[in-house]
């Protein structure tokens, strides 16, 4: 049991077919019930810290907290700057320990794209750590809307995803095949034909952003064509924001009853955690 780079996680996920869950860590609530999912199931995680959400969460402090618990799990921790748009946010995270940089290029047009995700590589890989890239642009907002679209115009392109993984050197890459962040109008139409080609051309990891609201067999399907991550992040803000709601509705009046709410969101999101680690196939794959 140990922190591990994503390079390290994904060869073995990649070769057993299943997927590591990536889950956002926006406070120490969140984190307690990633972990208690975690040893539930005895399941390997990504502990996602996104650019977007550093009002809410200061890495210097919860760096400390995710050692700890390294020390007294079981299963292996990747601890990733998630959606890293910034050279500030990625050399703070450098500094502080984390074992993969996704590096978001969205802004950048193709080339440019190449030029910054090149430049990012060799730093991470320089310290020995991962870096995962994106390619095309993942509907919704990233770290606010709630109701996300994909835009098929915007698809990871096939030829395009050969030679940016070529010329990058990156460890994963974030596809765009009809997910979107935030929660989906309606049920998301994933291009697997897509997938597949893509899978063929990188020939590494690869990584589906935008995990709320897909359902458990297009999960399974992806898993087979070659997604070895997954980010999910909404379903536990709105089992989270449920939980809390439900607290308040038949709260007393009492002194405690913020922190018992607490402890209810936290029982919650970890029951949602644990769901999507039974679907993403990594229940029991601790012990690599
Ligand atoms: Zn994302």
């Amino acid at each position: 049991m140990a922190l591990v780079t994503l390079k390290t996680m994904l060869d073995k996920v990649y070769q057993k077919r299943y997927a590591a869950g990536a889950f956002n860590v926006i406070n120490l609530n969140f984190l307690e019930a990633i972990i208690l999912a975690a040893r539930h199931t005895a399941s390997p995680v990504v502990l996602n810290i996104a650019e977007v959400h550093f009002p809410f969460v200061t890495m210097e402090y919860i760096v400390p907290a995710v050692r700890e618990i390294i020390k007294r799990g079981r299963f292996d921790v990747v601890l990733n700057l998630d959606h890293g748009k910034t050279i500030d946010a990625i050399e703070r995270a450098l500094a502080n320990g984390f074992t993969s940089i996704m590096f978001d290029g969205l802004h950048l047009d193709f080339d440019e794209n190449i030029h910054q995700t090149c430049e990012v590589a060799r730093m991470c890989h320089f310290w020995n750590i991962s870096i995962e890239a994106e390619l095309g642009a993942i509907g919704g907002a990233e770290g606010g809307g709630l109701v996300g679209a994909a835009d098929s115009a915007k698809y990871t392109d096939v030829g395009q995803a050969k030679t940016f993984v070529e010329q990058t050197g990156i460890d994963a890459l974030a596809v765009v095949i009809g997910n979107s962040h935030g929660r989906y109008k309606c049920q998301p139409d994933l291009d697997f034909e897509r997938l597949r080609a893509i899978r063929d051309a990188a020939g590494i990891p690869l990584v589906l952003h935008g995990g709320s609201g897909i359902s458990a067999d297009d999960f399974r399907k992806a898993i087979s064509l070659g997604i070895a991550k997954i980010n999910f992040l909404t379903g536990m803000s709105e089992a989270a924001m449920q939980a809390a709601a439900s607290y308040m509705s038949t709260a007393g009046e009492r002194y405690n009853d913020y922190s018992l709410m607490l402890n209810q969101v936290k029982d919650r999101v970890a029951e949602v955690v644990a769901e999507q680690i039974e679907i993403f196939g990594s229940r029991g794959q601790a012990a690599f």
